[in-house]
């Protein structure tokens, strides 16, 4: 593993925050997260041009140019010596006595590179799904019973979910859940319309067209959406950008989620629990053994 803090690279675990950074102490950052296949770090530009709108929604100064960024993570990732991984960056707003009002500290670099440990060939390339592990659903013989599902539960993210900020507590909360429930994500519902996922973009097809929430405050304008937006219109196939209503799931056809470390993982079912407000804060203390047994299947593809 390779870590790097605020200008030094450092050991894992060699190196301790301070108390009083912003980060810990308000989650006063923004982070980013690139896949690195066959040593090289994908989409790195468009990574890099999120980061930048995103500090600059929340007026924090970047240290880096974009070549400084390049250099750091290129460096990052060669002393790693790995070839599949993932690098994780946040920027905070430095470090500086307890005070919510803006300090006038510079800003916090930290980093990481972790190896990981991918199953068959450059999925990238291939575009194929190399996700989590499906969920432990009992056996059906039909191919798609090994897709695993998405659970539906209400967006309770504050209003500026295209800022990648690390402040993820309702996300976290949420994925709990999904987890608890053997599903792959949470399926974020706002208004009765399906924004994103805990963490992931989601996506329907419909007659052979692809539907995904729009670019708007709401969902994080996820950098595989962007890629899969582009793979689509390179093929051919029609992109709405509109949020569908969980009303309008019966003609969907095929349901797939897409982030930097899920790559494009196919859905099987979605589901809701039986009972929507208490799922969220009473979380069941036992697994349960089939996800239909704990809630209502809104859609079996
Ligand atoms: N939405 C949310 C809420 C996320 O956390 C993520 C992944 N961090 C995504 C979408 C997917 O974004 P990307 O494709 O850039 O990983």
């Amino acid at each position: 593993f390779v870590g790097y803090y605020d200008g030094e690279f450092v050991e894992l675990g060699a190196r301790s925050v301070p108390i009083e950074e912003r980060g810990h102490q308000f989650g006063d950052g923004v982070y980013e997260v690139v896949r690195v296949y066959g040593g090289r770090p994908f989409l790195l530009d468009w990574h890099l041009e999120r980061m930048e709108n995103s500090l600059k929604a929340i007026a924090i100064e970047n240290p880096f140019d974009r070549e400084g960024w390049i250099q750091l993570i290129g460096e990052a990732i060669r002393r790693s010596g790995e070839a599949e991984a993932t690098v994780y960056w946040q920027v905070t707003r430095g470090i500086a006595p307890r005070n919510h009002v803006f300090p006038s500290a510079k800003s916090v670099v930290s980093l990481t590179v972790r190896p990981l440990a991918v199953s068959g060939s450059s999925a990238h390339e291939a575009h194929t799904a190399v996700g989590e592990p499906g969920p432990a659903q009992t056996a059906d013989t039909a191919p798609q019973a090994s897709l695993p599902p998405l659970i539906a539960l209400p967006d309770e993210r504050w209003a500026n979910a295209y800022v990648k900020s690390i402040n993820l507590l309702p996300n976290v909360i949420a994925k709990e859940i999904a987890h608890r429930y053997h599903a792959q994500e949470a399926m974020l519902v706002k208004n009765g319309s399906i924004t994103e996922c805990s963490g992931s973009n989601v996506w329907f097809v419909r007659g052979g067209e692809l539907w995904t929430a729009p670019t708007n405050r709401f969902i994080l304008p996820g950098i595989t959406r962007r890629f899969v937006r582009q793979l689509a219109k390179d093929a051919g196939v029609p992109v709405h950008e509109e949020a569908l209503h969980l009303d309008e799931l019966q003609d969907v056809e095929e349901v797939f989620v897409t982030s930097t470390t899920q790559e494009i993982q196919l859905i099987g079912s979605i589901v809701t629990p039986v009972d929507k407000e208490t799922a969220l804060y009473n979380l069941p203390a036992d697994l349960p053994s089939s996800l239909v047994s704990i809630g209502e299947t809104l859609k079996t593809l």
